[in-house]
This record gives structure tokens, C-alpha cells and sequence, in this order.
């Protein structure tokens, strides 16, 4: 079959969930048998958000083949279950880099280079490049930003033009926008959608769809009104409610018919979807027998979306053990010695974020520093356990300037230092030690226990690493090495011994759980604090929550 390309644009407003939409319907088409990706063309210059801060763009989601990428194809993976890679996210920086690379290189031959056809030809290249592989049935292409937006118009302009290359039976166009409630009239208002479609009939596409976000449900008058001003039929007005959870939207878009519509209008044969696993899952998202609290310390709390791939392995994890993580959001540069015991109070289990700076350093050091001495479940992740590891060399081993070169280049301990190649980079963007690296796990220990293989591969994203000068000593006052990269012999584990579960990692685990493989780390440590809930009283059973409706049929 040849590949089929689906086109989603926002309207009216950011934050409609576009991304959640676009992994909901590569979901359903995938259970139906179909080979799904999804790419995300993103219209700002950056050449890639590696280099924004969190603030200003959530997480910055990295692949194996080690790409800085916007967060939604965390969402994308989380749904589908298959990696992404460089090729599933495009900016605009990174169009422009290369046409004006190849115009260095005289490869235009002496024309002007133009917006039209160059940089459009160069965004059609990239999103056909992935229907060519010949690895997909459907290619899912979501558009960032919102239809009227300057910098989106080469990516609209593209995606008119590739209707045509490719064949129109072979696209098709999905425009997602708001259908906004006005109390004080009591009503359901169109008229920004029209607005909307009209932005896209402007720029020479029509939708084929609408999937229309609302607080309550759309009549049949109301979606009568929509099909008629916006020239689709009625049975392509699509309502997508706010759902409890993401995780729920696949469900609540099959009923709405969002797959069948699609596959017919693109004329494919394709099985009924199977979504008894991905039921199983929200049933187990939504009736937990119990919870706890866990600390997530971190310097952008306030900020949550910079840490969405964790919040999701918890609710991964959580599902498996059944027991709903209550996150307990605590800020590292507010914590310490003096409000920490209230400011951890009733937790279970801390987990200690990645980062990058001083700020926060010593909360994180403070929060570190409790966990190991109450013998509480212990997640360290990326500048987490580098943490770890100073605060280990600082209180145990009596190092105490013991830092990381990042924070102090002038610390008598540098037990976490500059990687050997990272002496001499001075460029930002792209330059960290980026993507999978294959690990070797310690037989015996608890990261071997959970994952239950010996070798195994993450995703890193970091320019320290701890330095090996000080191995022996860590290890003889009792923090162990227990993963390590064979080829290069760089610390990816360490665990503290006589402790139930303390366990810090060099790469991030959180970006490799999805719905389908829960990240055996955080499975183990929801699993441990757990336990240590259960030990110290501080569990709530939840049993009765059975008798919460089941959103699910
Ligand atoms: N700042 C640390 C480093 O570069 C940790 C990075 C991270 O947590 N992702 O090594």
C-alpha cells in the first residue's frame, strides 16, 4: 500500500492537545494492524529545543539516535510504543540550516533562493522522506503552532502542495480547534471554528475533519451547524471532551469515530482495533487499590511540564503496581535542613530530577541526604545522581568540598567532572553526550533485579559524568558501581549499599516507559516505596474507590 500522510493543524488556540490527539489516532490505526509514525514540524528558528529552557518549552525529549526534540514525541512513543527519531521532528531552524548550507555549497545553481519552492520543497523532502522508507502505512504529520501564525505558512503552503504530489486519495487533512462555551449565554459558539477553517481555506487547503475541543458535549444541531459553515459532513465533526486523562482520549475518540472515518475516507482495509491492553491499562489508572506520596525535587516545579516524561513513568508504574503516585511537587532551591522533615512529610519515596546550574544544588543534597539516611526508596536521575554521589562523598566519606565541576571548577573533590570529550566543545546546541548507550549491569543488584537482563540500552543527555578517580573509594565506603558503558567504562549506575532501595542513574529511564513497557526502574521504585508506605503507615487504601464510576464500557 502506499503511504498515506494525515495532516493535523490547531486553530483558534495553542493548547488544544494536538499532540495527544495525533498519538490517539496513531494509536487506534496501529491496533488496527496499521505501521504508524507521527512527526511534529515545529515553526520556530531554533534548530532544535535543546537549547530552550524549560520554562520556555517543557522537556526536552531525546531519542535513541540521541536527537533534542520536542516533548510530544514522548507522547508519541508513550502511545505507540515504537521509537521515534530525528527524522520524526522538524523546526524551521533546522529547514533553514540546511537550504542555506546548500546554497554555500551552490547546490541552487545560481538561483534565487526563496521560501517558495526551496524552503516548502525542503519541508515536503523531510515529511516524504519518512512515507518513503517504506516503514509505514500511515504517516501522522503534526503541524505546531495555530493556522494563521506568520512563521506557519511555508509548513501549510508545503502541506497543500504534497496533497498534490502524493495524490489527494493519499492525505488528508484533520483541523482540531475550540468550540468555546459562553455561560452567560448558555450556548456553544462556532463561530471561532468558521473563523478558523476560513484562516485554512485562505492559505488554498479544506479540512477533511474537524475534531472539535469543548467543555460540554456537541449536539447534533451544534455539529449540523459546524458540517454546514465548514464544508465537511456532519459525521466528520469530531467532539473530544476534556478527558480525566491522556490516557483515556484514544478511548474517547473511538467512540466519536475518529478511526473509522479516517480509514474510510483514505480507503484503507484494516481490522477492527484491538484496545483490550490499552483498556486494562486506564482501568488500572483509574482504579488503584492504593496510594502514596512521592517527592519529585527539581528546580522547575513550578513548571511541570518540564518533567512530563517522569510524571508519566510514574503513572506507568503506578498502573502495574496498582497504586496511584501522588506526586508531592517540592522545589530545590526552597528545601532545607530547616523545612525539610515538613516539606517531605508523609512521603515514601524521593526521586531527584535532572538539571543543569547550581541552583538548587544543596535542597537536592538535603532531600539526598534523608532518603539514605532513613533508609527511604531513593531515585536519582541524571544531575540526580550526581547529587547522589557528592552528597555520599561529602557526609560519608568526609570529602567535604566534594562537588561536581559544573557547580565549583575549583572543588578540591571534582568527583563529578567534564567528560574527556567535552573539554574542548564550546558550541550549545546538540553537543551533549546525546542518545542510547548500551549499559552492563551488576548481577545481584537492584537495578539487575528489575530490569532482569544484564545488558541493556538508555538515552542520556549530559555532559558530566562521575569521575572515576574516585570509584575505589566510593565503593569501600559503600556506594556501588552497578551499571557501567563497557565500551568506555563511564559510571551509569551507582547503588548504596545496605539501603533497600537506593539507586541513582547517569541516563534517563523516564523516556523509554510507555503504556506498553512501564520502565522497570520505576515500576521497582514505586514497588519499594511502596513497601516502605506500607511499613511506616503511610499508605491510604483505596479499595473503596470501586464504586467510582468506570468510564469505560
Ligand atoms: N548538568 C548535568 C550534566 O550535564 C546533568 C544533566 C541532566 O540532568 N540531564 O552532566
Amino acid at each position: 500500500m502506499e503511504p498515506k500522510y494525515i495532516f493535523v493543524t490547531g486553530g483558534v488556540t495553542s493548547s488544544l492537545g494536538k499532540g495527544i490527539i495525533c498519538s490517539s489516532l496513531g494509536l487506534l490505526l496501529a491496533t488496527r494492524g496499521l505501521r504508524v509514525t507521527i512527526q511534529k514540524l515545529d515553526p520556530y528558528i531554533n534548530v532544535d529545543p535543546g537549547t530552550m529552557n524549560p520554562y520556555e518549552h517543557g522537556e526536552v525529549y531525546v531519542t535513541d539516535d540521541g536527537a533534542e526534540t520536542d516533548l510530544d514525541l514522548g507522547h508519541y512513543e508513550r502511545f505507540l510504543g515504537i521509537p521515534t527519531s530525528q527524522d520524526n521532528n522538524v523546526t524551521t531552524g533546522r529547514i533553514y540550516y540546511d537550504v542555506i548550507t546548500k546554497e554555500r555549497q551552490g547546490a541552487y545553481l545560481g538561483q534565487t533562493v526563496q521560501v517558495i519552492p526551496h524552503v516548502t520543497d525542503e519541508i515536503k523532502s523531510r515529511v516524504k522522506a519518512i512515507g518513503d522508507s517504506g516503514e509505514y502505512d500511515i504517516v501522522i504529520v503534526e503541524i505546531g503552532g495555530t493556522v494563521g501564525d506568520i512563521e506557519g505558512l511555508p509548513y501549510i503552503e508545503a502541506m497543500r502542495q504534497l496533497r498534490y504530489d502524493v495524490g489527494r486519495q493519499n492525505t488528508l487533512s484533520i483541523h482540531l480547534t475550540l468550540v468555546p462555551y459562553l455561560k452567560a449565554a448558555g450556548e456553544l459558539k462556532t463561530k471561532p471554528t468558521q473563523h478558523s477553517v476560513k484562516t485554512i481555506y485562505e492559505l488554498g487547503m479544506q479540512p477533511d475533519m474537524l475534531v472539535c475541543r469543548a467543555e460540554v458535549p456537541l449536539d447534533h444541531g451544534i455539529r449540523r451547524k459546524i458540517a454546514q459553515f465548514c464544508n465537511v459532513e456532519i459525521e466528520d465533526v469530531i467532539a473530544s471532551l476534556d478527558a480525566r486523562s491522556l490516557y483515556e482520549v484514544p478511548l474517547l475518540m473511538k467512540e466519536e469515530g475518529l478511526d473509522q472515518r479516517v480509514i474510510r475516507k483514505l480507503q484503507i482495509k484494516a481490522d477492527e482495533p484491538d484496545l483490550s491492553n490499552w483498556i486494562r491499562f486506564v482501568d488500572a489508572v483509574s482504579h488503584p487499590e492504593h496510594r502514596i506520596r512521592i517527592a519529585l525535587v527539581g528546580k522547575y516545579v513550578d513548571h511541570q511540564d518540564a518533567y512530563m516524561s517522569i510524571v508519566e513513568a510514574f503513572r506507568h508504574a503506578g498502573a502495574v503496581n496498582s497504586c496511584e503516585v501522588d506526586i508531592v511537587w517540592v522545589s530545590s532551591d526552597q528545601l532545607n535542613a530547616q523545612n525539610a522533615e515538613k516539606k517531605l512529610k508523609d512521603v515514601s519515596g524521593i526521586l531527584v530530577a535532572p538539571g543543569f546550574g547550581g541552583r538548587g544544588i544543596e535542597g537536592k543534597l538535603e532531600a539526598i541526604s534523608r532518603a539514605r539516611t532513613q533508609k527511604m526508596p531513593f531515585f536519582g536521575i541524571c544531575l540526580g545522581m550526581q547529587c547522589a554521589v557528592i552528597e555520599f562523598a561529602r557526609n560519608v566519606c568526609g570529602w567535604k568540598d566534594a562537588n561536581s565541576t559544573e557547580f565549583d571548577p575549583d572543588t578540591y573533590y571534582p568527583i563529578v567532572d567534564l567528560m574527556l570529550e567535552q573539554k574542548n566543545i564550546h558550541d550549545k546546541g546538540g553537543t551533549m553526550r546525546l542518545g542510547a548507550y548500551d549499559c552492563a549491569l551488576e548481577e545481584g543488584s537492584n537495578s539487575a533485579r528489575a530490569y532482569g537482563e544484564h545488558m541493556i540500552s538508555e538515552r542520556h543527555r549530559h555532559r558530566y559524568e562521575l569521575n572515576n578517580k574516585y570509584l575505589e573509594d566510593l565503593e569501600s565506603n559503600g556506594l556501588l558501581v552497578t551499571g557501567r558503558n563497557p565500551e568506555r567504562n563511564l559510571v551509569e549506575i551507582v547503588e548504596a549499599e545496605d539501603h533497600p532501595w537506593f539507586v541513582g542513574v547517569q541516563f534517563h529511564p523516564e523516556l523509554k516507559s510507555t503504556v506498553e513497557r512501564p520502565h522497570p526502574l520505576f515500576v521497582n521504585f514505586v514497588g519499594a516505596a511502596l513497601k516502605y508506605a506500607n511499613e511506616n503507615g503511610l499508605v491510604a487504601h483505596l479499595q473503596g474507590n470501586k464504586e467510582e464510576k468506570p468510564v469505560l464500557k
